[in-house]
């Protein structure tokens, strides 16, 4: 096949729940879909120890768990899944939108760009021993867990800082602990916190290690002037490191936000025609595993669309399929 060839319809370059959604609304639509993943389970969802606010969920169950049932679903519909990474692309060419794959080059009518946005790998010691035993990212996901326990918030900024005060709702106490000797928040943020008895800000101390046994029983933290303690709890909510989106390969191809999240108009389009993107990659306030699946649903019809379209348009001008 030549270089140029198309290879499907509906191209999906992510394999979370944002990625297989899209696979299996594309798929349904009778479009010749490929999903690219590195592998079948992985992204954020994979690595969650219990979600309970996936819908239909019951009892909370691993994130793993729920993602193979979407990949399964997404097989069943007749996508087909390639376990590679994808390391460039180019939207450039009249023929079609190039992905490049570990071994091929992919060439479809319509990208969905769908890669996430992971924590950068380096860990604070402890972290991934108590992960799903006391570590956690996200209140919405797993403040409840924590119903009138002692927690900790770790980080830097305001998000961290509002995670902090809607903590302090379900927790018995919340102490903020920011490696910062101030806090630049708005107004209104200091004033909460600072009004919420059972908030404690503990400024100047940054974090050493996750302690504890069978589960998370607080962390040692160092001061400014190098003097070590523990300060205890039974959850830890880590924010220092932030979430970086997976973008580096689009290569400036569609326009990115300044710190690189796609930016998408209503029907999830990017800059370049013919490619959307949904889930945590995108520019955007809530990353929810619920969401970027609402997310794969929509800009796989946004993509189909783009399909038909385009499709009419090469009848037109006589390019065969
Ligand atoms: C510990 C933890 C607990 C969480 N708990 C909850 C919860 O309870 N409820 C909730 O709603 N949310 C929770 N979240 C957040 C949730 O997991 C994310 O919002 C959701 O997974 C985002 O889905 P996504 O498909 O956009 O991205 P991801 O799930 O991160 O998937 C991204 C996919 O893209 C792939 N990818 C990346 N780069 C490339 C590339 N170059 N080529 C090909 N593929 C690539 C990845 O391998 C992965 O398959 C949690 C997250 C964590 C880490």
């Amino acid at each position: 096949m030549a270089q140029g060839d198309l290879t499907c319809d509906v191209h999906i370059i992510g394999g979370g729940p944002a990625g297989y959604t899209a696979g299996i609304y594309a798929a349904r639509a009778g479009l010749k879909t490929v999903i690219s993943t590195p592998a079948a389970l992985s992204g954020m969802m994979a690595m969650a120890p219990t979600v309970g606010n996936w819908p239909s969920q019951v009892e909370p169950a691993p994130g793993r768990d729920i993602l193979e049932r979407i990949h399964d679903q997404a097989l069943n519909a007749g996508a087909e899944v390639v376990l590679e990474s994808v390391a460039g692309v180019n939207f450039s060419e009249e023929r079609g939108l190039q992905v490049f794959g570990g071994a091929q080059v992919h060439v479809a009518r319509a990208v969905v760009v769908a890669t996430g946005a992971m924590s950068p790998a380096e860990k604070v010691p402890g972290e991934e021993d108590f992960l799903g035993r006391g570590v956690a990212y996200c209140v919405a996901c797993d403040g409840p867990l924590f119903a009138e326990e002692p927690v900790i918030v770790v980080g830097l900024d305001q998000h961290a800082a509002e995670e902090a005060l809607a903590l302090s709702e379900i927790a018995s106490s919340v102490v903020f602990a920011t490696p910062a000797r101030t806090l630049n928040l708005d107004d209104h943020l200091a004033g909460a916190l600072a009004e919420t008895p059972n908030v404690t800000v503990e400024t100047g101390v940054r974090l050493q290690e996750i302690v504890g046994d069978q589960s998370v029983e607080g962390g040692r933290f160092k001061d400014t002037d190098g003097n070590e303690r523990i300060i205890a709890g039974t959850g830890i909510f880590m924010y220092l490191r932030g979430n970086e989106p997976a973008t580096e390969f689009l290569l400036g191809a569609v326009d990115l936000d300044e710190k690189g999240f796609i930016i998408t108009d209503e029907l999830l389009a990017t800059s370049m025609p013919g490619v959307y993107a949904a889930g945590d990659v995108r520019h955007k306030v809530v990353r929810q595993q619920v969401v970027a699946a609402g997310e794969g649903a929509v800009a796989a019809l946004s993509a189909e669309r783009f399909v038909r379209g385009s499709e009419r348009i090469a009848m037109q001008r006589g390019i065969a399929r």
